[in-house]
């Protein structure tokens, strides 16, 4: 609220305005603080802090992304697919038959991480 005498800001928790000294009416003990901390956007009743700079806002979601490693991790299982697929094509069994299963197990991987990234991400909102 504002002091009624000089009508400086005054929080409650203040039983007296810090700038003229006028007692506060509203003044309440035992008046929790402002949470702050990472994931808490700041105190929502007065304001909203939306700046990606802001200690307040540090949020997985603004880091920048491994794009190089997410698309080599993305192209690994389908450059054991080709290789897998080429050794057969020149009749070279076993070659063919360890690429495609190298392949198929990244891509298990894969979905594996997915699924359990999924399932987290789930468990973790709710
Ligand atoms: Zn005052």
């Amino acid at each position: 609220m504002y002091c009624s005498n000089c009508g400086s800001i005054m929080d409650d928790r203040q039983a007296f305005c810090p700038f003229c000294s006028t007692p506060n009416p509203n003044y309440r003990q035992n008046v929790p603080p402002p949470q702050y901390g990472p994931y808490n956007y700041g105190p929502p009743q007065f304001y909203r802090d939306v700046s990606p700079y802001s200690p307040y806002n540090v949020n997985p979601e603004n880091e920048p992304a491994e794009t190089p490693l997410l698309v080599f991790s993305a192209i690994e299982p389908i450059i054991g697919l080709i290789a897998g697929i080429a050794s057969l094509s020149r009749h070279e069994k076993r070659a063919g038959r360890a690429y495609l299963l190298a392949a198929g197990i990244s891509f298990g991987v894969r979905v594996l991480i997915v699924i359990m990234y999924v399932v987290f991400s789930v468990l973790l909102i709710s």
